[in-house]
């Protein structure tokens, strides 16, 4: 049988941070070890929120906030946790390769904000469970857009 991948999109809104929090961390109960979740939408429109919602909810402790001097950070956790951020990183083909292998993984749950062009990386390095799409809705809404990819099965 082919390969069957099933894509399940949900749409919110939400009209504060704690919201925001609350989705990605029920997105984070569906997550694996091996998986990462890609994370779209305009500088503010909330990604980093939507990702420290979703480390809470996996076991991360103290401050969750957008990795600033390096594209990614590590948190311990009871299957640890990585979050990349790769806003000022212009494109990683031809660049170090092992640069997104520091932080995905077999053993890792990871979430990408501004995955761009990087795609096919990340996706030779995990399961690309979800992708989120977040955007600017006037105020303090935004439009949350969760796109899930069930299980492959064989
Ligand atoms: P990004 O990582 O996309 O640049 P952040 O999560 O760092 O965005 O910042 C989002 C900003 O928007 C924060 O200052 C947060 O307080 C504010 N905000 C206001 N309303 C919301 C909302 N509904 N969801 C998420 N963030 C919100
Ligand atoms: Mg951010």
């Amino acid at each position: 049988m082919p390969r069957r991948n099933e894509v399940t999109r949900e749409r919110y809104e939400t009209t504060s941070t704690s919201q925001t929090e609350a989705l990605g961390a029920g997105l984070a109960a569906t997550l694996s070890a091996g998986e990462v979740v890609l994370v779209e939408g305009e500088l503010g429109a909330g990604k980093t929120t939507f990702v420290r919602g979703a480390c809470r909810a996996l076991g991360v402790r103290g401050p969750v906030t957008s990795p600033t001097f390096t594209i990614g950070q590590r948190y311990p956790a009871p299957v640890p946790v990585s979050h990349v951020d790769l806003f000022r990183v212009p494109g990683l083909r031809g660049e170090d390769p092992d640069l997104l292998a520091d932080y995905l993984g077999p053993d890792t749950i990871a979430f990408v904000e501004w995955p761009r062009g990087e795609e096919d990386v990340l996706a030779g390095l995990a399961r690309i469970a979800a992708r989120v799409r977040i955007a600017h809705g006037g105020g303090d809404r935004r439009v949350v857009e969760i796109a899930s990819s069930g299980t492959a099965t064989a």
